[in-house]
């Protein structure tokens, strides 16, 4: 199915985990009201104080395999021993309220949205320090896998060259603001350009 649907209004925030990604799209929401953040689907257990359809909607492998094997998942991938995906119908649901989808998914990810949305926009979020990002991983109560997670954070920071734009994580308040102009200059450019539908 192609639609003309712009597609200048879905934007992919990647970046190594703990890098910060969550909190900048927390603000960004309270910040401005345009604002949709996609819901990912993930086989990972949810952590404490994460909520069923808020942080993300956790399925069995099952489910996740169904929605694949019945072209529901836009994008999935594989990450640090569990299945991570998009679902067709989370994005549509952000596009059809008209708002700045926003999709905080991993590098490979956000490069099979860039092939599906020509028009999207690539963001990446850089961490202070290697140092510091350690720590944050340590820090989130996934400890067993924090040198998985490291050696992922290395390959994707190799990768962020590719995308459009990198942004360093050092001050929140800056780096949310970056995000937010970002969006306005992209939203405010030629918004007659149209994306292939691929659900
Ligand atoms: P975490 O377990 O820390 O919540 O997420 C691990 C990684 O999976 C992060 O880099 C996160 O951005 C990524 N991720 C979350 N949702 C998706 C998704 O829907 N698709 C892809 N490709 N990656 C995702």
């Amino acid at each position: 199915m192609t639609t003309n649907k712009a597609a200048n209004n879905i934007f992919v925030l990647s970046g190594p985990s703990g890098c910060g990604k969550d909190t900048v799209v927390k603000c960004l929401k309270l910040m401005r009201d345009d604002i949709f953040l996609s819901v990912s689907c993930t086989t990972r257990a949810p952590r404490e104080g994460e909520k069923e359809g808020v942080d993300y909607y956790y399925l069995t492998q099952e489910q996740f395999d169904e929605l694949v094997e019945t072209g529901q998942m836009l994008e999935y991938n594989f990450y640090a021993g569990n299945y991570y995906g998009t679902s067709c119908a989370e994005l549509e649901r952000g596009r059809d309220l008209g708002k700045v989808v926003i999709l905080v998914i991993d590098v490979n990810g956000a490069h099979n949205v860039r092939r599906l949305y020509p028009d999207s926009t690539l963001i990446f979020l850089l961490p202070p320090s290697m140092e510091v990002l350690r720590e944050r991983i340590a820090r989130r109560g996934v400890t067993n896998d924090v040198e998985e997670r490291m050696e992922i954070a290395r390959a994707e920071i190799e990768d962020s060259i590719n995308f459009d734009v990198r942004i360093v994580n050092d001050d929140l308040e800056k780096c949310v603001r970056e995000v937010s102009d970002l969006i306005d200059q992209k939203m405010n450019q030629d918004k007659t350009t149209g994306g292939k539908e691929t659900c």
